[in-house]
């Protein structure tokens, strides 16, 4: 890894997990649709979720992964998004 790099991994925020409300996603009334075709892999989204429920993937592929089950809809990840990769559609 180069220096300055950020690397996926290394975010210090634990991951979402099952708590005594359950899988907390179904609180969601938008939901962020992604188009990978825009995306240019600035992990702004990634780095701003305040429920870290945006993975990355570094392997090809779509480069990030949302998890419906835990993201709770707040449009943070579409309104950080620079190149509109990300926009907040209605539930169902
Ligand atoms: S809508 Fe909010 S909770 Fe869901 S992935 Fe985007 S920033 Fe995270
Ligand atoms: S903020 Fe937008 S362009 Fe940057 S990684 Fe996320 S989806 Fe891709």
């Amino acid at each position: 890894m180069s220096e300055g790099e950020v690397k996926g991994k290394v975010l210090p925020i634990s991951k979402p997990c099952v708590g005594v409300a359950g899988k907390t996603g179904s609180w969601r009334v938008m939901r962020p649709a992604y188009d990978d075709s825009k995306c240019i892999k600035c992990r702004l989204c990634w780095l701003y979720c305040p429920e870290n429920a945006i993975d990355l993937n570094e392997e090809g592929g779509p480069f990030i992964k949302i998890d419906y089950d835990y993201c709770k809809g707040c449009g943070i990840c579409a309104s950080v998004c620079p190149k509109n990769a990300i926009t907040m559609v209605p539930e169902g």
